[in-house]
């Protein structure tokens, strides 16, 4: 029988719960467990494919095409297993749901509550995963604080789920902050034993409180803590602050994080973890032999969670490479045809970010010109590629006036528009080309000899396309169509020719990019960055 573990947070957001989650399965996975991490939302949003990313970061994306919370990124990249539309839930999602139902008259002329029938579609999502036998353990986190008025119809859910289940068969991780006063020199319990003391109030007791804290805890103050939160010494976990999230599964392993679960579902310990490949990656990420300055040229970069999958695939991809990355944020709408070249020397490489709508396009523009022209590094994703694409037709083939039909509907040279297939929808939720697609790269190209091979398949989330009336075009001048869709031959992949490295990708090879399974096209970015380094 599937056994299931809930995190739920306290006192604060943003204590890190996805990382946690994520941590302990790949403690319960290196032990031999099959695992999978879900997430509850608690917004009424359907998903976060329509937020902006200043609210809510990356909008990751799984392979059959959900929009979905960053935190499943942190699974995938963790677990190196994939996640699906089952693997995050929003309140928007559970009501849609429900009103469909009511709409079809499934209620039998009910009225429909938030008890039982909100509830009820709460539990059936957390079955889902369980159900489907291919997990021996589902962890759930429950976005949020505990406390906040949207989030209780889930710790209500929670609550029942576990009666249901029967004892033995299900924990609580409860997340929570121990704050260091620097007046008073000492950790506070308080918060926790507030925030767990609300748990009660909703008939949750925790049976683990991993404790977020910049200082060591004592035995003195875990002693505290379990007497008055009413839980076992050795299930106050201690969760130090790390340098990389990647430490943070052998922290909780030095905390027998993973042993204290397993005991209390009763399961068995198995083998003590496998983490060679772990700790392996872990020893390259921290002893760099050098190092390369690559910038990231994008509208969001205030915010670098807004792109959360690029940055960690710089890491795995600089760890491969003994290389440690070092990535500048460059706001794409500050570079202008005077600046771009003092804004940009000293950089060994230049990615040009995905990204929606005319701010920051031109920059973009300037950025490309500039890593062209140069023999520089550039890889350019998703907007990164078309913007590639339009830099080459107004600078290269002659077409000044060039442009994407998303930025200038009415550009003479779209030379890229809008996907036929897009032209009839007015929906924005869920409607791009999502997911997973398959795409034929050829032979001879530089993209086949770094993946090792000619068929791939990649993630994708955008509305516009390479147009295929300048195909020929742009092949005799240099900048090669050389990765296509094999079932309508959309245009995935362009290189330029005589460059060093010159690659843009209407996919997201980011979203793909595992501690243990590093991107090729990243692994490769690198390697060619840190070649022009050592050249000047
Ligand atoms: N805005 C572009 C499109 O919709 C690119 C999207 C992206 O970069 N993800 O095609």
């Amino acid at each position: 029988m599937t056994k299931y573990i809930f995190v739920t947070g306290g006192v604060t957001s943003s204590l890190g719960k996805g990382i946690i989650s994520a941590s302990l399965a790949k403690l319960l996975q290196a032990r031999g467990y099959r695992v999978t991490i879900q997430k509850f939302d608690p917004y009424i949003n359907i998903d976060p494919g329509t937020l902006n990313p200043y609210e809510h970061g990356e909008c990751y994306v799984t392979e059959d095409g959900a929009e979905t919370d960053l935190d499943l990124g942190h699974y995938e990249r963790f677990l190196n297993t994939p996640t699906s539309r089952a693997n995050n839930i929003t309140t928007g999602r559970i009501y849609q749901n429900v009103i469909n139902r009511e709409r079809q008259g499934d209620f039998l002329g009910k009225t429909v509550q938030v008890v039982p029938h909100i509830t009820d579609e709460i539990k059936r999502n957390i079955r889902i995963l369980g159900e489907s036998g291919d997990y021996d353990i589902v962890i759930t986190e429950l976005g949020g604080t505990v406390g906040d008025i949207e989030s209780l119809p889930y710790i209500e859910a929670v609550r029942q789920f576990r009666w249901e289940i029967g004892s033995g068969n299900s924990l609580v991780i409860h997340l929570t902050l121990i704050p260091f006063l620097a007046a008073a020199g000492e950790l506070k319990t308080k918060p926790t034993q507030h925030s767990v003391k609300m748990l009660l109030e909703y008939g949750i007791q925790p049976d683990i409180l991993v404790c977020r804290t910049e200082h060591h805890l004592t035995m003195d103050i875990r002693k505290k803590i379990a007497l008055f939160c009413n839980v076992n010494v050795n299930a106050v976990i201690e969760s130090i602050d790390a340098s990389t999230i990647y430490d943070v599964p052998l922290l909780m392993l030095k905390e027998q994080l993973d042993r204290t679960v397993l005991t209390k579902l009763k399961l068995s310990h198995k083998n003590e973890p496998d983490l060679e490949s772990w700790k392996d990656f872990l020893g390259r990420l921290k002893n760099p032999t050098s190092e390369v300055r690559i910038g990231l040229v994008g509208k969001y970069v205030e915010l670098p969670d807004a792109y959360k999958s690029i940055s960690e695939s710089f890491i795995h991809a600089g760890a491969k490479n003994e290389c440690k990355v070092k990535v500048e944020y460059i706001p794409s709408e500050t570079l202008t045809p005077g600046n771009a070249v003092e804004r940009l020397k000293g950089l060994h490489g230049v990615l040009v970010a995905p990204g929606f709508g005319e701010r920051g396009f031109e920059g973009k523009i300037e950025a490309i010109r500039y890593v062209r022209e140069n023999n520089i590094p550039f890889f350019g994703i998703c907007l990164g590629m078309q913007c590639a694409v339009v830099e080459f037709a107004r600078h290269v083939l002659g077409m000044t006036e060039a442009s994407s039909t998303e930025m200038n509907p009415a550009t003479p040279f779209p030379v890229i528009s809008m996907m036929e297939e897009q032209k009839k929808i007015i929906a924005k939720g869920g409607t791009m080309r999502l997911g997973a697609y398959a795409c034929d790269v050829k032979k001879s190209s530089k993209v086949a000899n770094y993946y090792g091979k000619s068929h791939i398949s990649e993630r994708h989330r955008h509305r516009y396309e390479f147009n295929n009336d300048y195909l020929k075009q742009y092949e005799h001048a240099g900048l090669v169509p050389t990765g296509f869709n094999p079932e309508n031959n959309l245009v995935e992949i362009v290189e330029l020719k005589n460059h060093p490295f010159f690659i843009g990708t209407q996919f997201h090879p980011e979203l793909k990019s595992t501690v243990a399974n590093p991107h090729p096209l990243f692994i490769n970015f690198v390697a060619a960055s840190l070649a022009f380094a050592r050249k000047k």
